[in-house]
């Protein structure tokens, strides 16, 4: 992308306090009143769509699209404060041509997630979803020798496919339980690779010689449908397959199938191609753990996510530059 947004620029501001903008109205609890002075808030809801008007800023959630139709109706919007650290809910190109920066919350929920992963991660190697379902359903009848037995974690290879703030967290994770890290990333991380011991591998090579690959990579162009039927047959059989990127970056149909003829040993995914919407096919895969996209949900990441789309904002209002663009 260009760099070619001043946040100081002409466009930037003609209008005097208290300033219009639309703030997803999900956001209102996380917020203090303290944070909102100079702004005349309209609160939308997620089922209500974008308006048309003079709005000169939006905190939107990620699940509302953001492009060329609604920056038309937004002609006086400067800015996208997108209150998550994916941002592809927006196109960034028509919100370039119109002038309008997009800003993401980088950081504040990089261990919230690191440490969903890792639930997902224990939770479908040893199988907690079966034993919950076994004792709820009061089918248990005793400790038995070969019941529900899971995998070892110590001495098995993590694959990381992105290895940037949460890769990287997730990695840093993975010493205490004995396991060793590959990653695969655009650059390589002599940092982490000194920190963790990981090695920097190619995609083909993460996807077969790992026992555990998570993803860390947000959905582009490049990224989306990369795991797919030729994909997960390079995977190791039995393998377990984590996603807290992007459910784009899976195509949901291959994995079902993959683990419905067991080359895929499990899934842990709390995210989808489609959201809320989850393939049928994959809602009924065995073996499978699905979270409805909490990655990043503690109350006190929430309230930072929250806040940082809001300072975002109001820096810009003041005219200065944005704390976390995106490009
Ligand atoms: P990040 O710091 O930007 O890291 C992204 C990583 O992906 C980087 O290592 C990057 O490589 C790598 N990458 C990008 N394109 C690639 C490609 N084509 N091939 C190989 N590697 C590629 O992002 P983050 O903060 O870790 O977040 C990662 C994603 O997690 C976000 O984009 C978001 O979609 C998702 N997320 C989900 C939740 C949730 O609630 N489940 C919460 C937070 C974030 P380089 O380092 O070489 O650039």
């Amino acid at each position: 992308m260009g760099s070619g947004i001043d946040a100081t620029d002409s466009h930037a501001i003609d209008l005097a306090p208290p300033y219009p903008v639309l703030i997803a109205a999900e956001l209102k609890n996380l917020l203090e009143p303290t944070q909102l002075v100079d702004l005349d808030i309209t609160w939308l809801t997620g089922d209500q769509p974008t308006p048309k008007g003079e709005w000169v800023a939006i905190i939107p959630l990620l699940t509302r699209w953001m492009g060329g139709t609604e920056f038309k109706n937004l002609p006086k919007l400067r800015i996208v404060a997108n209150c998550a650290v994916g941002y592809n809910n927006v196109d960034l190109v028509a919100a370039e041509m119109r002038r309008v920066l997009v800003t993401n919350t980088p950081g504040v929920l990089t261990d919230a997630t690191a440490d969903l992963t890792w639930a997902l991660i224990l939770a479908t190697a040893r199988r907690l979803l079966e034993g919950i379902d076994l004792v709820r359903s009061g089918r248990w009848t005793g400790w038995e020798p070969e019941q529900l037995l899971g995998l070892d974690l110590r001495g098995r290879v993590l694959g990381l496919f992105g290895a940037g703030r949460i890769g990287q967290a997730v990695g840093h994770r993975a010493p205490p339980f004995g396991l060793r890290v590959l990653y695969a990333a655009r650059t390589a991380k002599p940092d982490f690779e000194r920190e963790t011991g990981a090695r920097r591998v190619d995609t083909m090579e993460l996807l077969s010689a790992s026992d555990i690959v998570s993803l860390h990579v947000p959905a582009t162009p490049e990224t989306k449908g990369m795991i797919n039927s030729e994909t997960l047959s390079r995977m190791k059989r039995g393998a377990i397959l984590i996603n807290t990127s992007r459910g784009d970056v899976i195509r949901e149909e291959a994995l079902a199938m993959a683990l419905e003829l067991g080359h895929i040993g499990a899934a842990g995914l709390d995210v989808y191609t489609d959201e809320p919407h989850i393939h049928p096919r994959l809602f009924a895969a065995p073996r499978t753990v699905l979270l409805p996209h909490i990655g990043s949900a503690t109350e006190e990441t929430r309230r930072k996510m929250a806040t940082i789309a809001l300072a975002n904002v109001q820096c810009v209002l003041a005219g200065k530059p944005p704390l976390t663009p995106v490009y």
